[in-house]
């Protein structure tokens, strides 16, 4: 919990506390803890922002710590100009992705991918299979889509196949007779006004006891997720191919930074030559387990 929101709770607290006309004692205590705290955290809070510490030491995790892996082209695209699932990494990188998965809490898409790949986001070994059921009592990671207006065809693959529990998140303004649907399919976590707010849903989804969550693409959620300072690691296999097209979604879309200062910075973790390709695991720098 960082220096605002536990501030903002503890404002919010002492004004309901007048609000609601409670005892003069009551009113008093909240006040006094609201005190209390800006006594004891602003000066660390301060000190921090000065010598410019990373606030993270001092704070819990609030969300799973989250893996994206995706597989592009030499240059840079994950799809073609059509915008539909293209192979490119062989045997050697499925089989990685399959141990990522089963090795996962949960795995996340978003809702542009489903319409274009429909994946159903299992995994596929049956050895693999077997020991999640092991380890978690269900042959598959939950399996989660970001879809703000709940546009998850009723028939997707996702609903079609695998074991175990899927969750769509949508927002507030979802139409209500979609989100009625696909709740007879799926639990639905609704969070955010116009879209989904991913700091929210990672919150929700670690109290919830998901500790890891594999993400899957793509383009537009990939960007919101690492501007967003939500990812820790990016795995990423580099394929022996060229796609092309301005119009191809690459790994990161979205509107992009201004300058290198903006940045998200990566450092190199491994690199490994894979089928005809490399793949290489990055850390990612300086995030926020908001
Ligand atoms: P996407 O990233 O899968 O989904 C984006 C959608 O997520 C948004 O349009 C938005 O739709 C929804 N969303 C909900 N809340 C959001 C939030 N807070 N921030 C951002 N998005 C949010 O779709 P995409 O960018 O079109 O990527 C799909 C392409 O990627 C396909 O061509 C697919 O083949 C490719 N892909 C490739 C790989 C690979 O590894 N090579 C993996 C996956 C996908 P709403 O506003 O309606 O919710």
């Amino acid at each position: 919990m960082n220096f605002h929101y536990a501030l903002a709770t503890e404002s919010t607290n002492c004004f309901k506390a007048f609000v609601k006309g409670g005892t003069f004692i009551k009113a008093t205590l909240s006040f006094i803890s609201l005190i209390n705290h800006i006594f004891t955290y602003w000066p660390i809070y301060s000190f921090c922002t000065i010598k410019n510490i990373n606030l993270q030491v001092f704070s819990e995790t609030m969300r799973p710590k989250i893996i994206l892996n995706a597989a592009m082209s030499a240059d840079g695209k994950i799809s073609t100009i059509k915008r539909k699932q293209v192979r490119i990494s062989g045997e050697y990188d499925f089989a990685r992705m399959d141990r990522m998965r089963a090795d996962a809490d949960a795995v996340m898409v978003g809702i542009g991918t489903v319409l274009a790949d429909d994946p159903s986001l299992t995994v596929k070994s049956e050895r693999l299979r077997y020991e999640h059921k092991q380890r978690w009592g269900r042959k598959d990671p939950i399996r989660i889509v970001v879809d703000s207006m709940a546009r998850t065809p009723i028939d997707a693959d996702i609903f079609n196949k695998g074991d175990g529990d899927i969750i769509i998140a949508v927002c507030n303004n979802a139409p209500g007779e979609r989100v009625k649907k696909l709740n007879e399919k799926s639990r639905i976590i609704t969070i955010g006004r116009d879209r989904v707010d991913l700091v929210g849903l990672m919150s929700n989804l670690k109290d919830s006891g998901i500790n890891t969550l594999m993400v899957e693409g793509g383009a537009t959620l990939n960007w919101a997720l690492i501007s967003g300072k939500l990812v820790d690691e990016i795995h990423t296999y580099i394929g022996a191919i060229i796609l092309g097209g301005e119009n191809a979604p690459t790994l990161v879309d979205g509107t992009g930074f201004f300058g290198k200062e903006d940045a998200v910075k990566l450092e190199l973790a491994s690199m490994e030559k894979m089928d005809n390709g490399v793949l290489l695991r990055w850390h990612v720098l300086n995030q926020d387990k908001k």
